[in-house]
């Protein structure tokens, strides 16, 4: 049941215990392919069902529960694993009716052990690190792959190595990787340069690079996909909504649902919307013109998640839209803000990047793309303590170019019971939920 790397383009191969990100004789990315043939018959719904609620090791983690769809031959003693996943699918009806579609959910990877989805990939990634003998990890990030890479190395003993940009980087990422003990280094040049320089000074080094051009974070990801459908009682939504930077996550899911269909756990696949902020929209132009031409742009957004102007994975998400006949939409920094506003006040929250869902799917809803009676969810990528500086300077209204439309103003008052019930006077009628 051997599982293999195998180049995308041009579909050479290569075993999975050495260190390749892209294919050395063509350049293209690297797929961990899992003998599915093997898998066909082996897995079903049951055996995940069976695990639900397990407080054992490794079947416990939302990544590990699916195994023999993630890494089929890891050795169980080498998983580094903070039982991530298990988050929570929050069917949302309010914010349906203001997004215009019928149903809707948010599953919140916000709630994975370090506040992003990113801990997916990372489980899967240091382990392979470890399997591979490493004793340092490195990644360029915009913050939550760092805090997250910060975290898990701490956990397996490695040195985490990370490059952030020297500016526009949110508080409570830069907080995590420095306390989580990771190497951290702020370099004066943006994520795209920042990226380019890990893998250069890693291959020097001969340090493991865990960004999701490591093809073993992808795998972890997948499994957003399959704990979304397992929650919905093994129902395919029409719909699944994501934000895009990198492209990696989005990647992911295309692969895990390709997988999910080939397996026959699922009947049909549901299709992916991808949601690009419009200062960093270099997939949303390519599908624009068909994907006949693709070009880097300079990224600029409040969404700091997704300033990313080359997404290293561009050719895999390409992929994935055709595979489940998907859609790229854009958004500007007003509809994300006001967007996260609304999640927020839902008693939810998300950081700024994560409501790119929630902008987008109202904007493919008011396009017809999304049609009345189609069930979406919507994946809310970090949690809402990661930007605060971006949340009280929303409701504060002092964010450039943006005015918010839902700002939740701060009361300042004297002592005094007077002042009080001014503010509180009168009571609200309860809102029916
Ligand atoms: C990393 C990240 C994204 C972007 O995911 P990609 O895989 O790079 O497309 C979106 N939102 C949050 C919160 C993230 O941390
Ligand atoms: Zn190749």
């Amino acid at each position: 049941m051997a599982s293999i790397l195998q180049c995308m383009a041009c579909a050479r191969q290569y075993p999975i215990d050495v260190i390749l990100y892209t294919c050395p004789h063509c350049g293209g990315l690297l797929d961990v392919q899992h003998d599915l043939d093997a898998l066909r018959g082996g897995v079903d719904r049951a055996l995940f069902d069976a695990r639900l609620g397990t407080l054992d090791a490794p079947y416990s983690s939302g990544v590990w529960r699916y195994k023999e769809l993630v890494g089929p031959d890891v050795d169980p003693a080498l998983i580094v694993s903070r039982n991530e996943g298990n988050t929570n699918l929050y069917p949302a009806p309010r914010l349906a009716a203001w997004a215009g579609v019928t149903s809707l959910y948010l599953k919140h990877e916000g709630e994975n052990p370090t506040g992003s989805f990113k801990d997916r990939g990372m489980t899967t990634g240091v382990t392979q690190a470890r399997a591979l003998g490493m004793s340092r990890v490195a990644c360029a990030s915009t913050g939550n792959t760092s805090a997250s890479l910060a975290a898990y190395a701490a956990l397996a003993g490695m040195e985490g190595v990370v490059f952030f940009e020297n500016k526009q980087i949110a508080l409570g990422k830069l907080a995590q990787a420095i306390a989580y003990g990771g190497t951290c280094v702020q370099i004066s040049a943006d994520f795209d340069r920042n990226l380019e320089l890990v893998r250069e000074i890693s291959e020097k080094l001969g340090i493991y690079v865990l960004n999701s051009v490591n093809p073993f974070r992808l795998e972890g990801q997948k499994s957003i996909m399959f704990e979304t459908i397992q929650q919905l009682g093994w129902r395919v939504p029409d719909w699944i909504v994501c934000p895009g930077g990198n492209l990696g996550n989005s990647s992911a899911f295309g692969k895990g649902l390709h997988e999910l269909h080939a397996l026959g756990l699922i009947d049909r696949l549901p299709r992916l919307a991808i949601v690009q902020a419009e200062g960093a929209n270099p997939l949303y132009r390519a599908y624009r013109a068909n994907f006949a031409e693709y070009e880097p742009v300079h990224a600029e957004t409040i969404a700091t998640a997704i300033k990313i102007g080359n997404p290293v994975n561009y050719p895999k998400a390409v992929r994935a839209l055709r595979w489940t006949d998907g859609v790229v939409e854009q958004v500007t920094d007003q509809e994300i803000m006001d967007a996260k506003a609304l999640i927020d006040a839902h008693g939810i929250g998300c950081e700024p990047a994560s409501a790119c869902s929630l902008a987008g799917a109202r904007k493919l809803a008011a396009a017809g793309v999304i049609r009345p009676g189609e069930t979406v969810v919507g994946i809310l990528t970090g949690h809402i303590l990661k930007d605060p500086d971006a949340t009280i300077r929303y409701h504060s209204n002092t964010l450039d170019a943006i005015d918010a439309q839902h700002a939740n103003a701060l009361h300042q008052a004297e002592p005094s019971i007077e002042a009080l019930t001014r503010i509180l006077s009168p009571a609200p009628e309860p809102v029916e939920v």
